[in-house]
């Protein structure tokens, strides 16, 4: 079985005026399907892995044949960070996270403002393409961190909650070189719910 591209769900232009319906069109028909058909085709000479879920393969790049280890690592972060990115965000969403997440994120970073603040800075500090991470290590703490182009947090051992897409795909037609104007305005399209229970699965599952 080979990966498949997951649908959008909701409408391209569901996160407008935040994330405009020609990015989301083309970022998810164009370049979330190119990685994932490129993920497939690198696989097909080594087809056991399409027993594997992407998470197991991103999580050991080491058992990937060098042949095609970059190809795997490139294309697929490219298609396991996007099948995140389309369902952490959501319209009519935002605000702040509630219950055990909220408390985290307090213990961990202080409170909710110095917590998007970091992000943010993670975000902007990116040089070139590369994705902004709030992740879960594996003592279940949080961690904010930044990788560049596709590589997964996956990879260092983190687990991803929630990513800041700050290729220039993500944001370029609506805010051109503002990537802190698009950062911002990702915040009014997070949602919390999902990453939520992303968290409360991880949280629960043993370690
Ligand atoms: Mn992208």
């Amino acid at each position: 079985m080979s990966f498949i591209l997951p649908e959008l769900p909701y409408a391209y232009d569901a996160l407008e005026p935040h994330m405009d319906a020609q990015t989301m069109q083309i970022h998810h028909d164009k370049h979330h399907a190119a990685y994932t058909t490129n993920l497939n085709a690198a696989l097909e000479k080594y087809p056991e892995f399409f027993e594997k879920s992407i998470e197991t393969i991103l999580s050991d790049l080491n058992a990937i044949p060098e042949e095609i280890r970059t190809a795997v690592r490139n294309n697929g972060g490219g298609f396991y960070h996007h099948n995140l990115w389309w369902t952490e965000l959501a319209p009519n969403a935002g605000g702040e996270p509630i219950g055990t997440l909220a408390e985290v994120i307090k213990k961990d970073f202080g409170n909710f403002a110095t917590f998007k603040e970091q992000m943010g800075a993670a975000a902007m500090g990116r040089f070139g393409s590369g994705w902004a991470w709030l992740s879960m290590r594996s003592d279940k703490t949080l961690i904010i961190h930044s990788t560049p182009n596709q590589d997964s947090p996956l990879s260092q051992g983190l687990l991803p909650l929630l990513g800041i897409d700050v290729w220039e795909h993500a944001y370029y037609l609506k805010y051109q070189n503002r990537r802190k104007d698009f950062v911002d305005a990702f915040w009014n399209v997070v949602n919390w719910d999902e990453v939520e229970r992303r968290f409360a699965e991880e949280n629960s599952a043993a370690s």
